[in-house]
């Protein structure tokens, strides 16, 4: 039987987010500072060999059955079409996605599509230009748009949108947001926005909580629950709008948190696996790999790694510490 990621909680970790980079080509606020940030050097970050190599013993070793390319911003990683190739020559073959932020999608999607991606998600915050200026610091809004048309045109379907909602920025977007994705065919999800920028600028005060999101939305959609399918371990809680059959979802990270579901593990653009968004603690596999250690230690390595996963990951306790890593450096 193959060994599983499981933890001391009975949770068995088979959805890989791995970080391609820690970089990025945007600066968005609930992330990073407008001057970026030191980014780690060339020799600490994992080969595309040395990722493939670790995906291959999370998906033929372990159980991993879905892996997700993010970063920073993956599709600033060159090799990412070999890496993306050698995950879909795995066998089980598993679901391969990607998050990013769309800039560069345009040309990319459809060599990504042939390589063997299957679907991507993308983070639109804003329909407006400037805004998006604000908020990212870069006037990039027509290369997302365009990148969204070129996801969907080469069927890396179902193309989700990302979309975090903040105090006097973008709030009063929400609306918006769902038409346009309604009319274009995309699924929206709203994340709230989480205590992991660079800055540590996060305020429970200036959070935008999904209870606000839903009373926005709901003021000009019919939202019903979605319960024709099991929740499972998805982090957004869904809704039919406007009778269905299309569908927003709202991942309520820090007011209704789904850590008793998740099956999620981390591998970071250095080679740290993690077991949570928001741990303390990293597992070192890099090093290990360098060093010479054979599949299995590193297996092993993996699984006492998942093991320690705590039970949730207590932004809501009063003793709660941010990561000292940001998003961009860990994988969101
Ligand atoms: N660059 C890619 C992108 O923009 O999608 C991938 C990395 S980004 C860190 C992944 C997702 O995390 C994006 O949807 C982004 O909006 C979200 N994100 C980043 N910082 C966040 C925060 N503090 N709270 C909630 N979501 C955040």
């Amino acid at each position: 039987m193959t060994p599983v990621l499981k933890d001391s909680f009975g949770r068995v970790a088979t959805d890989l987010r791995v970080s391609l980079t820690d970089k990025c080509n945007l600066r968005c606020t609930y992330c990073m500072p407008p001057e970026g940030l030191d980014w780690l050097p060339n020799p600490q970050l994992l080969t595309a060999d040395e990722i493939v190599r670790l995906v291959t013993i999370g998906v033929e070793r372990l159980g991993v059955t879905e892996v997700r390319y993010t970063g920073g911003e993956p599709l600033l990683r060159r090799e990412l079409l070999g890496i993306v190739a050698g995950t879909a020559r795995l066998r089980p073959r598993p679901e391969i996605s990607l998050t990013t932020n769309g800039i560069g999608l345009a040309r990319l999607a459809g060599p990504l599509a042939e390589a063997g991606l299957d679907r991507v998600n993308v983070s639109l915050d804003t329909l407006d230009r400037d805004t998006f200026k604000r908020l990212a610091h870069r006037d990039r809004l027509e290369d997302v748009i365009a990148g969204l048309a070129a996801a969907d045109a080469a069927g890396l379907r179902p193309v989700k949108v990302n979309a975090v909602l903040m105090r006097d920025l973008n709030e009063h977007e929400a609306p918006d947001l769902l038409r346009y994705c309604l009319e274009q065919g995309y699924e929206l999800r709203f994340i709230e926005q989480m205590p992991l920028d660079a800055q540590h600028g996060w305020t429970r005060d200036n959070m935008i909580t999904a209870d606000e999101i839903l009373a926005r939305l709901s003021g000009v959609f019919d939202l019903t629950p979605d319960d024709r399918e099991d929740r499972g371990s998805a982090p957004a809680e869904r809704f039919l709008v406007n009778g269905g059959p299309a569908r927003v979802g709202v991942i309520g990270s820090v007011t209704r948190p789904f850590c008793g579901a998740c099956d999620r593990v981390r591998l970071t653009a250095d080679g740290q696996v993690r077991n949570c968004l928001f741990a303390r603690e990293e597992s070192d596999l890099k090093t290990a790999m360098r060093a010479g250690a054979s599949d299995e230690d590193l297996a092993a390595r993996w699984i006492a790694a998942v093991a320690r996963k705590l039970p949730g990951h207590g932004i809501n306790d009063p003793s709660f510490l941010q990561p000292s890593r940001p998003m961009s450096a860990i994988g969101g």
